[in-house]
């Protein structure tokens, strides 16, 4: 029997690769018959990139969902997330009243039918460094080419077992104690008086020349952002975008994984933190959403504000203030790929601490007033523990002599929620990601045979589209040369076909699904599309096998068997 999923560890914390690994081959070995797992590549430190299938038959390829998570370091709570959307489908599959209770029929119903690609931890060299040793990259801890004399290395230089803040005093610092939390710093105005800091991350400089201090780069001690490496509007120019596309091999392992994949109709793409969906556009290259598309995308919008609270946001309007997105896997999984896809920002530190959403949404990043940060240090006292903002302690550095060392560690409070929040943040996703599933197009078809004469037989094929979305899934991907259309063949080898072509290109087929905001549907104006169901007939003359096969690159393959003239 499995065990209920709140059991579960990764309800309750962050999780390390060996407990990841350990949770895979758990579910493996006992729900082999909807649930494997296999490695998409090695890490460089050596760790798989595991891909988890969830589906009946996994190898009849229909229409699929791809999740993957953790792709920056330190954001840790979306393979909890996505271990959570894995545990909902097995739980579905075993008939667990807790996740069934939770979702419409119709949805666990389509949800049963559908697959699943889940990758959990696509940095699994980055998130161990977080977890072990409190060190944080962007993407990956490593540096490839470029090292450039004086940079900062982010290391526990005092032992205490994290990896905090620097501070030393300095005229042009940009920063000053919180009147009423001294140790937090907040910007300086031009209303205050001294002392004034310069903030660096704990650590050492690279090439220290004995005088100048350099600013303290994201990506100073490590080179990729993942999330700037996939091939569409791709840019050099980006800070860790790598010399070219699928430069790091995680980033390469999903793209040649989402490209042989073309039944992948929706992907998302998790990271904290902010508590909103991204879709695209992600650059002013592609400033635009396929008119058709934009419409979907806002019905979906609909379905994730139900299930998550969440809003959704344009990444080029709302999310990019100086530099437009280049090379995001969003991007490129819309953009290219042609699926659903978004950015997922979990947990809404914002609302928890009672800091304001400001519009556009990427300035609630950047601007606070002392009383929200007064609310954040409060907040962080009362609900996680004051795990956040550290005391500063006084220490002589190897390098810059008289500092302090403490101030801000946000790995668990400001990227990550506190631990109670994992469960029901990972829950309310789980149920929106089930729910995309029934947005599926869906290849309905049956065959039906009528003996006109004991040598002559008629068979009529009947093929619909009873999903959500068309055949060919989004407008974006139409013209893509390996979205075509419905294609059939008829084989019948003992048997001469006198009526009807071996093969047939049919084209694409309308879902019922128009998008947000359709007159069509209200009642002043209320009307359906037409019918555009495929009929096919042959008729064959004399005894044997007949297979028919009908299909599509997104839609899945269905095959047809029956014998005639017996
Ligand atoms: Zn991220």
């Amino acid at each position: 029997m499995s065990k209920r999923k709140s059991d579960a560890a990764f309800f309750k914390d962050y999780v390390g690769y060996e407990d990841l690994t350990r949770t895979l081959e758990n579910w493996a070995r006992e729900h082999g018959e909807f649930v494997r797992f296999r490695s998409l590549a090695k890490s460089e430190n050596g760790r798989d990139i595991w891909l988890i299938e969830v589906g009946r038959n996994p190898d009849r390829l229909r229409p699929a969902i791809c999740i993957d998570a953790n792709m920056h370091s330190a954001e840790l709570l979306g393979t909890n997330a996505a271990l959570c959307i894995a545990q909902d489908l097995i739980d579905l599959h075993c008939r667990q009243r807790e996740v069934c209770d939770r979702l419409p029929p119709s949805i666990r119903e389509s949800a049963l039918e559908g697959l699943y690609y889940i990758i959990p931890r696509v940095t699994p060299d980055g998130a161990e460094d977080v977890l072990t040793a409190g060190r944080i990259s962007r993407s990956a801890p490593r540096r490839r080419g470029h090292l450039v004399a004086g940079q900062w290395v982010r290391s526990d230089v005092d032992g205490d077992g994290r990896i905090r803040q620097i501070r030393m005093k300095h005229p042009a610092g940009e920063f000053v104690e919180h009147p009423d939390h001294p140790h937090v710093l907040v910007p300086r105005t031009v209303n205050d008086g001294g002392p004034f800091f310069k903030v660096f991350p704990e650590g050492y400089i690279d090439g220290f020349n004995g005088r100048n201090i350099p600013f303290a780069h994201t990506l100073s001690d490590n080179d990729s952002d993942f999330n700037r490496n996939f091939p569409y509007d791709w840019s050099s120019d980006h800070d860790g975008a790598g010399s070219f596309p699928g430069w790091d091999p995680e980033t390469r392992a999903l793209i040649e994984f989402g490209a042989r994949s073309p039944h992948i109709f929706a992907w998302l793409n998790l990271h904290t933190f902010g508590g909103i969906f991204i879709r695209p556009p992600f650059s002013n290259s592609a400033c635009e959403v396929d008119r058709e598309d934009l419409l979907i995308y806002e019905y979906v919008a609909g379905l994730a504000s139900q299930y998550t609270g969440m809003p959704t946001v344009s990444a080029f309007e709302d999310m990019t203030p100086n530099q437009p997105m280049t090379g995001t896997l969003a991007a490129w999984a819309y953009g290219e790929r042609g699926c659903l896809a978004w950015a997922v920002e979990l947990w809404d530190l914002f609302a928890a601490a009672g800091l304001q959403r400001r519009k556009p949404f990427f300035r609630s990043y950047a601007s606070q007033d002392r009383q929200e940060i007064s609310a954040l240090a409060e907040w962080d006292v009362r609900e996680n523990g004051g795990r956040i903002f550290a005391p500063w302690r006084s220490f002589t550095h190897p390098q810059l002599k008289d500092i302090e060392i403490g101030g801000i560690d946000p790995v668990r409070g400001l990227i990550n929620p506190p631990e109670k929040e994992i469960a029901p943040i990972c829950e309310r996703l789980s149920s929106f990601a089930i729910a995309l599933a029934s947005l599926g197009p869906r290849l309905q078809s049956h065959v039906e045979v009528e003996m006109i004469s004991p040598k002559l037989a008629r068979i009529d094929l009947v093929a619909t589209n009873g999903g959500y979305l068309p055949t060919y899934v989004s407008g974006v991907s139409r013209r893509q040369p390996w979205n075509r259309g419905l294609q059939v063949r008829f084989r019948a080898p003992g048997c001469t076909l006198l009526s009807g072509q071996p093969f047939a290109d049919l084209g694409h087929l309308r879902g019922w699904g128009r998008g947000a905001d359709q007159e069509a549907n209200a009642p002043f104006f209320q009307k359906s599309q037409g019918v555009d169901d495929i009929g096919l007939t042959w008729v064959v003359e004399g005894a044997g096998r007949v297979e028919i096969e009908i299909g599509a690159p997104r839609t899945g393959w269905h095959t047809h068997e029956l014998e005639v003239g017996k």
